[in-house]
């Protein structure tokens, strides 16, 4: 079996040469019987390195290693592991610009947004939760029955080793979204980043040495999902399982997990509304709508991808909206001034495609946009590029309005009241985010009590504390994470009843 010693992080030529491999016990390894995939450049469509292909044996060898190191990591006092994360937190920050362009290489993502949001918001992550387990305190109650006085309290103990599976969109962001909580409450860690994008999970390893965290506290085993990502599923010896991704993954995944009585978190797909009303403010609102709705592409879960306007601003909306749309740079991600990049595979190009001529046969208008773009330049030319694009004239019932797309398409709709944009809003089985621009804050209210979403924003998208609840209803996922939500997650409670006299 190879072992591999890595170079820095930061060695931006370790990208080029991008040899992936399974971080386990400490060690960097490739896999049992030496399999690989290739990794695509999206906006190049070359193959610019190899991912090792793991399965049930690495699994196997992953848990063996976070047995071994749960009782030292669980055992540590809590300073000591908020130490370590903080300082892997400061190695993010060290390498900010190298793991930037790695996350924009390997994700088609323009470059000033790995580098303002992607990697930033990874350092945030291990900081916040490395913080917050050191506030975290447990109840206690003082309490009478009959004659006798008692004290009860809660332990809140790690529970062995957490399986987390995360998405190709924010593949750093979503990565340390998972394992900074697991880590911080003293579990340990099996993490599987989508095989699509694992660049940045392995530049984390190595970061994790440097950051002094044991050897066999936080492993990754790259792959397959079917392959890698089920074996961790299923694995008898990881009883928590926190998942980001597709909603026809985290069926098949609970369908395997529930029967075992796994602790499960699901995060899934999203097909949220904004919602505009003519007294909002209107430039504000334009770009609001905007940003929500093309930001990575549109390959974020929280992306406004059904617009939903007030019928006396509807036309003047949709032409400000559409001139905004269409004076968004399409470009190289690799160049600063790149708004819009590539999508993350030719795969995903063309469900997104297929997904607009779906809007066509529907009935639809293409109001702009809605085919493949042309490559922004040589380098780009077998890139998976596709032009941001508006589409209207389509009820809240048909596919493109229920079925979530997960790319750079929006939809326009009107509507003639708030309950009637309450009734479009809710016309979907997703239920994760929604937007809502209007200057009536009695207006506001309504709706966020009444739009079934779990996340809500007024006059804003994406702002986000990270210690309020995150997740979805309906088919948006099960369970919520952040703040206090991810460290209850993460912990077993036990009630301890003492008898005081
Ligand atoms: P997938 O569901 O295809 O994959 C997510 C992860 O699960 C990947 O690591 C994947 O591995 C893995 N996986 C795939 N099949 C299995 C399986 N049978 N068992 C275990 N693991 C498996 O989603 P995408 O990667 O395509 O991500 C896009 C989706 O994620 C969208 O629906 C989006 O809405 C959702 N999402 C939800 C968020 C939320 O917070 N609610 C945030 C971000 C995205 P691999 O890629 O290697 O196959």
């Amino acid at each position: 079996m190879s072992q591999t010693e890595p170079t820095s992080a930061a060695d931006p030529a370790r990208v080029e040469s991008g040899d992936v491999l399974h971080f386990i016990d400490g060690a960097f390894t490739a896999s049992a019987n030496d399999q690989s995939m290739e990794n695509i450049e999206p906006a190049t469509g070359q193959v610019y390195g190899s991912i090792a292909a793991g399965g049930p044996a690495e699994v196997d060898r992953a848990v063996e290693a976070a047995h071994r190191a749960f009782p030292i990591w669980s055992k540590m006092a809590p300073s000591d592991r908020a130490a370590r994360l903080l300082r892997l937190a400061d190695l993010v920050d060290a390498n900010l610009e190298a793991l930037a362009r790695a996350e924009s290489v390997d994700t088609g993502k323009p470059i000033g947004l790995a580098r303002a949001v992607d990697i930033p918001r990874a350092a945030s992550n291990l900081r916040y939760f490395a913080n917050a387990v050191l506030h975290h305190h447990s109840e206690a109650y003082e309490h009478q029955q009959g004659t006798s006085r008692a004290l009860s309290y809660t332990l809140r103990q790690p529970r062995g080793v957490a399986g987390t599976i995360s998405p190709w969109n924010l593949p750093l962001y979503l990565f340390t979204w998972k394992i900074a909580p697991a880590l911080a409450t003293g579990n340990t860690v099996v993490a599987k980043p989508s095989e699509v994008t694992p660049v940045t999970a392995h530049h984390l390893a190595a970061l994790s040495r440097e950051a002094d965290i044991p050897p066999g506290v936080f492993n990754i085993v790259h792959g397959r999902g079917a392959e890698a990502g089920a074996a961790i599923v299923a694995h008898r010896q990881i009883p928590t399982i926190t998942f980001t991704g597709g909603t026809a993954t985290g069926r098949q995944i609970a369908g395997t997990a529930a029967p075992m009585f796994k602790r499960l978190a699901l995060e899934l797909g999203g097909k949220n509304p904004t919602i505009v009303f003519a007294d909002s403010d209107f430039e504000a609102a334009v770009s609001g709508a905007a940003r929500a709705a093309f930001a990575n592409q549109g390959q974020i879960c929280l992306c406004g991808s059904r617009i939903l306007i007030e019928r006396s601003i509807f036309e003047k909306f949709t032409g400000a909206f559409v001139e905004r749309v269409r004076s968004l740079r399409q470009g190289d991600p690799q160049e600063e001034s790149t708004q819009q990049g590539a999508v993350v595979s030719r795969d995903h190009q063309q469900k997104v495609l297929g997904a607009i001529d779906v809007a066509r046969r529907e009935g639809g208008t293409i109001l702009c946009g809605g085919e493949a773009a042309p490559a922004p330049n040589d380098r780009c030319r077998d890139g998976y590029f596709i032009k941001p694009t508006v589409i209207s004239g389509l009820d809240e019932n048909c596919r493109t309005n229920r079925e979530e797309i997960f790319g750079p398409v929006v939809t326009l709709m009107p509507f003639d009241s708030a309950d009637h944009a309450i009734h479009l809003a809710n016309a979907t089985d997703y239920g994760l985010a929604a937007s809502i621009w209007t200057s009536n804050l009695n207006r506001a209210h309504h709706l966020a009590d009444r739009v079934q979403a779990g996340i809500i924003w007024i006059n804003c998208w994406l702002v986000r504390d990270l210690r309020v609840p995150f997740g979805g209803m309906k088919q948006s996922g099960v369970g919520r994470e952040g703040g206090a939500e991810a460290l209850h997650f993460f912990t077993e409670p036990k009630s301890v009843c003492l008898l005081l006299d």
